[in-house]
């Protein structure tokens, strides 16, 4: 029926209201935010039904994450956890665009996640799942969870898809290379960096070229070369097989499959704030995805996305309906809001 599943932890975010850190800002804003629950907003507001499961605490941010999540018409299936508390991100702007977010995730509510709080049918139902790199790397029970539907989505025939989204304050890279990994071996999409598309590629242990350090330095910086984006992803998908989308920042995206690549070039554009970019670029990626569109059809409006959400502050609130999208492509820079 074209509906999207996602599931992983979403936060309180308390965000500095002017440019510093919090040694001295004494003004912030509280908010909601979570990678899959932010892409699965941006389906809302292009008219894809979601369903998003996950796990808060009995507590004040807790009530907040799901009221908000389902004020904006997400199908929200969260267990709410007696024991521990919700999880809490601090964002501070350090001027030019850029921000820093420290985590206050450990032993949190969501990060408790397990496989039976994705209920029945849940996976079942929906056309496409959506993990990220993220979940996995929360703890044992949540690797779990996601690898549980991982595996019942593909019994179901259900679409997967993974955006890698690696965290260096969650993991290592050599254990998230193995984790990440596995999750990336069994989905139909994904969207990462070309690092990240380095982090989770097979390689041969202990032959030199071929280590993990080796790929990570290939891919580093080479978010402006066409052919060697081409190159990682073939390090990656040998056969085209999955469809792997590469993430540029300003330099836009690539997508490639069975055997074919397509480019869309960054809008220019004043960066406001480039948190969420790549959650909302998700997001129009997979509405395109559920409605069967070509692949040059879900990059162009996946990279409108991505470079809109760059022109406002906030990780999600923004997301752009189709109208929306539209007049920023039509109309060059300015956001039509
Ligand atoms: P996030 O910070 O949300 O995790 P990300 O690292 O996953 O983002 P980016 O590559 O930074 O992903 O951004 C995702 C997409 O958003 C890009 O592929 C591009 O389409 C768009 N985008 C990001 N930054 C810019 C920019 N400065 N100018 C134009 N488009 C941008």
């Amino acid at each position: 029926d074209g509906s999207v599943l996602t599931l992983g932890e979403t936060m309180g975010l308390i965000t500095g209201s002017h440019v510093g850190s919090f040694a001295h800002v004494a003004h912030a804003q509280v908010g909601i935010g979570g990678a899959e629950s932010n892409v699965a907003v941006g389906l809302v507001r292009l008219g894809v039904p979601v369903s998003w499961v996950g796990r808060v605490g009995d507590d004040s941010l807790g009530n907040r994450v799901v009221r908000e999540i389902r004020g904006e018409g997400v199908d929200v299936r969260a267990t709410l956890d007696p024991d521990a508390p919700t999880g809490l991100m601090l964002k501070e702007f350090r001027g030019r665009g850029t921000s820093r977010v420290s985590y206050y995730r450990a032993n949190s509510a969501g990060s408790r996640l397990n496989p039976t709080d994705v209920g029945p049918g849940v996976v079942e139902s929906a056309s496409l799942v959506h993990l990220t790199g993220i979940t996995p790397l929360l703890s044992d029970s949540a690797r779990a969870a996601c690898l549980d539907v991982t595996r019942r989505a593909r019994v179901a025939g259900v679409r997967i898809s993974l955006d890698i989204n690696y965290r260096p304050s969650l993991a290592s890279a050599d254990e998230a290379a193995e984790v990440i990994g596995e999750l990336a071996s069994s989905a139909d999409l994904v969207f990462g960096s070309p690092e990240e598309i380095a982090l989770v590629s097979p390689r041969t242990p202990g032959t030199a070229n071929e280590t993990l350090e080796s790929l990570l330095a290939r891919a580093r910086n080479l978010e402006d070369d066409d052919e060697g984006i081409d190159g990682l992803v073939r390090t990656f998908d040998p056969d085209g097989r999955r469809e792997v989308v590469v993430k540029r920042g300003p330099f836009g995206a690539t997508s490639c499959f069975d055997g074919s690549s397509f480019i869309a070039a960054g809008h220019p554009v004043d960066v406001v704030d480039t948190v969420g970019a790549g959650d909302a670029f998700v997001a129009g990626y997979l509405s395109g995805d559920v409605q069967d569109w070509p692949i040059d059809q879900k990059l162009t409006r996946a990279n409108a996305c991505g470079a809109l959400m760059c022109t406002i502050p906030g990780d999600w609130e923004a997301s752009p309906t189709p109208e929306e999208l539209d007049g920023f492509i039509a109309g060059g820079t300015d956001p039509v809001l």
